[in-house]
């Protein structure tokens, strides 16, 4: 049986009596932000399999306004890093960073992609951590699409949250120059 019942998203704090509603352009912001991000799946092992069933009719990350996956950096908000990043594979998920138009966000899936996982040998990065910064870490291996979709959900909670003036930020900026972005 189709389900025609549908949910409408809380709206943001604000001051509102018949016929009139204010809140700050920072809270309408979010609430679009947060419920329309576009996704980045940079999957390059087996929580890629896990990230499918994500997608699937089951799971359905479509529910969060989150069904247009984008395999161009320019119209990504969120990378997704799933599976072992090889070291010789890090400048490219850098390069895809640097290609994200800001505001962006990352959320690691998987014990491979935020620790190394198993993996602690010469070859394999410890974590994307060491080349750009984390937004949400999603453990497991591989994390069950349960677990992605509350990371998922924690990056919504931090998409709508914050400031539109926050990535003009000297804390922000310093952040990147950590990582060598400027
Ligand atoms: S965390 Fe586990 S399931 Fe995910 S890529 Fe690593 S080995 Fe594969």
């Amino acid at each position: 049986m189709v389900n025609t019942e549908y949910t409408i998203v809380e709206p943001p704090d604000g001051y509102s009596a018949p016929g009139f509603f204010a809140t700050s352009i920072d809270k309408v912001v979010g609430l679009a932000r947060q419920n329309s991000i576009w996704p980045l799946p940079f999957a390059t092992s087996c929580c890629g399999v896990e990230f499918m069933a994500l997608m699937g009719a089951t799971y359905d990350l479509a529910r969060f306004g989150a069904e247009r996956l984008s395999f161009s950096p320019r119209q990504a908000d969120l990378l997704m890093v799933m599976g072992t990043i090889a070291k010789k594979m890090a400048t490219i998920v850098l390069q895809v960073y640097i290609q994200m138009a800001e505001p962006r966000w990352v959320l690691a899936m998987g014990a491979c992609a935020s620790s190394g996982g198993i993996f602690d040998t010469y070859s394999v990065l410890q974590g994307i951590d060491r080349i750009v910064p984390v937004d949400v870490y999603v453990p497991g291996c591989p994390p069950r699409p349960e677990q992605v979709i509350q990371g998922f959900m924690k990056i919504q909670e931090l998409v709508g949250n914050e400031s539109i003036r926050r990535r003009y930020s000297p804390e922000y900026k310093k952040l990147l120059a950590q990582y060598g972005i400027v």
